[in-house]
């Protein structure tokens, strides 16, 4: 493949990731790790049990993680880079949305809900986000690492694009953590440069989170019941990246067992997984999944169209090499 197919291929790869990460973890969403593993790990799509946020969805469809990655991509590509007013615009058309769909309203965490209402309500971006220190923002901005080439770029854009929804600095860390992960593994950066370059960047908003992933990354050759037990697993930021970081640390050359591990590690599984996903695509492109999650995925041409589209609208930018 020549360099231009491989670099288009990871974006998709990243996106397909992500979006397959979040429909196979939505099965387990919520649920502690031992009743997972008494009921028996999920190692393909399905329905959630009755009692999960996603129970009313279908069994490759996704949830409002990738939702919002793709109204995220879309700002991306109609603004031909990160205007975070368009992004707010879009986030809020597409959260009132959401909240009145009785399928996708519980899926939505509480930092979103209460951000959506004031957006809604005409609050602007910069007072809207909440300071619960959550992982909304972190699990849909891979686009921005995507998009951008420049670190500096990816770590300013990535931090904005927290604030409308997610205004703690946990949260902003976070979606820095994740936006960093994206662009290197774009970049070709082996996993040790990737977590460090990650934690760096991280730090300058939130060393505890920092701290964190560099634990987390540490403990990637322990057993995960003991990792994710130490780490947790909650929707909070400083359980999901970490978490997410181990299954890519532990399995970046297996990405199967990386989504799978994320999928099974208990809590906010569709977030963890879907993390995971997106930085194991955008470091081995879309071979990194089996054809039949590949396929089985709902929307999977669309996701594959923004995915070009955002390649295409974000290298054009750029000086011909
Ligand atoms: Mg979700």
């Amino acid at each position: 493949m020549k360099n231009v197919e491989k670099l288009k291929n990871k974006y998709a790869g990243c996106m397909l990731g992500a979006a397959i990460g979040d429909t196979l973890g939505k099965q387990n969403e919520g649920l502690l790790r031992k009743d997972i593993l008494n009921r028996g790990r999920i190692t393909d799509y399905g329905k959630a049990p009755p009692g999960c946020p996603g129970e009313k969805l279908r069994p490759g469809q996704y949830t409002d993680d990738t939702e919002q990655m793709l109204v995220l991509a879309r700002s991306l590509i109609e603004c031909r880079g990160f205007e975070v007013s368009d992004f707010s615009d879009r986030l809020s058309a597409w959260g009132k949305d959401a909240l009145n769909d009785l399928s996708r309203k519980y899926l939505i965490g509480p930092a979103s809900s209460f951000a959506i209402i004031r957006l809604n309500s005409g609050i602007t971006w910069e007072y809207a986000g909440s300071n619960i220190p959550s992982c909304g923002s972190a699990m849909r901005v891979a686009p921005i690492g995507l998009f951008y080439k420049d670190l500096t770029d990816i770590e300013y854009k990535a931090a904005i694009s927290s604030v409308p929804t997610h205004n703690s600095k946990g949260a902003i860390a976070g979606a820095v953590a994740v936006a960093i992960g994206v662009g290197c593994a774009l970049a070709g950066m082996d996993c040790s440069g990737i977590i460090k370059e990650a934690c760096s960047r991280v730090s300058n908003y939130d060393v505890d989170l920092s701290d964190r992933i560099k634990f987390s990354y540490g403990k990637r050759d322990y057993e995960p019941d003991e990792v994710f037990s130490e780490i947790g697993t909650s929707y909070l930021v400083y359980e999901t990246v970490p978490s997410a970081f181990y299954c890519f640390s532990r399995h970046f050359d297996e990405p199967e067992n990386a989504i799978l591990e994320a999928a099974n590690a208990g809590g906010d599984t569709d977030s963890i997984a879907c993390i995971t996903g997106a930085l194991c695509g955008a470091l081995a492109g879309t071979a990194s999944f089996s054809e039949r999650w590949t396929r089985g995925l709902e929307n999977r041409k669309i996701i594959e169209g923004v995915a070009d589209k955002l390649f295409e609208v974000s290298r054009s930018r750029l000086p011909a090499d």
